[in-house]
């Protein structure tokens, strides 16, 4: 297995020291990476101060690196699956899809407008408003994503003219650093800087005094930490943390078109998204039928190693998430839920959990009120749609949310009661750069994506001109 390096300042670094990266379907240590070293993360910081005082100046240059940049990752997304499936565990063609789908995302930033606003034109003054890059910005990401979410942070981060010292996660990293060593081709030395670390190595990077902004990604107890550190010298913060998305089917849905869908929008990367279908909110007219058309589809997924031909779901990323799920299954059948498909961790070697579709668990039970972040999915039936989205809104997430009817316009009236950051019509998980996706409460603040992320990684400035 190649052994990647951080890129700091254009180069390919060795860490001082290294950590084991394990293959989740296996268990087993199958590569190493870079443990970045105190000295090493001032280098970096460093290397992208320096590189900012020429980045910020020319932005046509910025939209061709990031057009550069994108080209490069989705021309590369074959070679670069097997590196994200082997330490993620998502199936061969979601990784491919994971890595096209991160350049895309460079591309269409590298097009977008920066607004530049003129609010008061007359015989006195010319004032405008415009969007200046903030400096340097500390980016951390989770394992669930690794490239993609790393993505919607480089994409407005650079283009906005801000330069970018990257974590990933210490079980994810080796697709990250990959990348870093790719990119170095295309971005000039220091503008794009990877590092790799335990989990320490995030707090160092947020009590950083470089960095101006940090943006985060990842859970809620983490999104916290973040926040309180940075609040030390005013760093700016994005978070985007834990969700528990509900999907509230209503009455007059057909349970044979919304089941396979809600299955698909629950159980991709095998539930380990923020913004997936977490708890389905059902009638009684609807249950029984509605909870069978979910578990025949749980029931045909091929669970294994992700690069098997025809897998659908893949291990658990890690021991503590597949444990974390167990544990909220076990709990919920304990309590007196039925699993209608699977209902346990499955033995090792490997991470792997039965997909499991649970009937009769209810709000306090952990499964419904917390974030499973797995493939365990509860079906909680409601008596009257205000009572069920009175529920749904009933836990301190506010990430997306969903209301499926045969009624369209009913149920966007639903979904418009919603207390979360994208409330969809019979859909969920649908997201473009171009659409801005952030939280209520306290699944983030702030906002990426579209022009309203890319606000979050400027300054607003004010240009006033009295004329004389
Ligand atoms: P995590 O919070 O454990 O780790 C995320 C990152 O933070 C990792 O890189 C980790 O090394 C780093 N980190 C850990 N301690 C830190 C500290 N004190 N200071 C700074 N950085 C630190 O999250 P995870 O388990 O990797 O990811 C799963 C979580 O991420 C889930 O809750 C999921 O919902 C959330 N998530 C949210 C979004 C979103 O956009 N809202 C997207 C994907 C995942």
């Amino acid at each position: 297995m190649t052994q990647y390096g951080m890129t700091i300042g254009g180069e390919s670094v060795k860490g001082e020291g290294a950590f084991d990266v394990v293959n989740p379907a296996t268990g087993q240590v199958y590569a190493q990476a870079p443990d970045c070293s105190a000295e090493q993360l001032d280098a970096a910081f460093e290397s992208a101060r320096t590189a900012y005082r020429g980045w910020k100046d020319d932005l046509a240059a910025r939209r061709a690196a990031l057009h550069a940049a994108g080209d490069l990752l989705m021309a590369k997304a074959q070679e670069l699956a097997p590196v994200l499936t082997a330490e993620q565990g998502k199936p061969l063609g979601e990784a491919a899809a994971e890595v096209f789908g991160a350049g895309y995302w460079l591309k269409h930033h590298a097009d977008m407008a920066i607004p530049h606003d003129v609010i008061r034109d007359d015989a006195a003054a010319r004032v405008e408003v415009v969007r200046r890059p903030m400096g340097v910005v500390a980016a951390i990401t989770p394992w669930n994503f690794p490239l993609m979410l790393a993505c919607w942070k480089i994409a407005p981060a650079l283009l906005a003219g801000n330069t970018m010292v990257l974590k990933p996660s210490p079980y994810t990293p080796l697709t990250t650093l990959a990348v870093g060593e790719l990119l170095a081709d295309v971005l000039p030395s220091g503008v794009l800087n990877v590092v790799s670390g335990r989990d320490p190595l995030g707090a160092r990077m947020t009590a950083h005094p470089v960095p101006r902004k940090v943006s985060f990604t990842g859970s809620v107890a983490t999104g916290k930490r973040v926040a309180a550190s940075a609040a030390d010298d005013l760093k700016r913060v994005t978070l985007e943390l834990g969700g528990n998305d509900p999907a509230i089917v209503l009455p007059d849905a057909d349970p044979a078109v919304v089941g396979p869908k809600l299955f698909d929008q629950a159980f991709l990367n095998n539930g380990q998204i923020c913004s997936a279908v977490k708890r389905v909110y059902v009638p009684d007219n609807l249950h029984d039928e509605l909870v069978e058309a979910i578990a025949a589809c749980a029931r045909e997924a091929k669970v294994g190693d992700g690069t098997v031909e025809g897998v659908r779901l893949g291990p658990l990323n890690n021991a503590p998430q597949r444990d974390r799920v167990a544990e909220l299954v076990a709990d919920a059948l304990a309590r007196g839920a039925t699993a209608v498909t699977g209902g346990k961790a499955v033995d090792g070697p490997g991470y792997f959990h039965e997909p499991t579709i649970i009937a009769g668990a209810s709000d306090g039970f952990a499964i419904v009120d917390e974030e499973q972040f797995g493939p365990a999915l509860p079906i909680v039936r409601y008596a009257s749609v205000e009572e069920a989205v009175e529920r749904a809104n009933g836990t301190h997430f506010g990430l997306g949310g969903s209301v499926w009817s045969a009624d369209e316009d009913r149920a966007y009236e639903v979904a418009s009661s919603l207390e979360c950051g994208t409330a969809w019509v019979n859909t969920h998980l649908a997201l473009h750069p171009g659409q801005p996706f952030g939280g209520f409460g306290w699944s983030g603040v702030g906002t990426e994506n579209g022009p309203w992320g890319l606000e979050g990684f400027t300054e607003v400035q004010v240009r006033h001109r009295a004329k004389l």
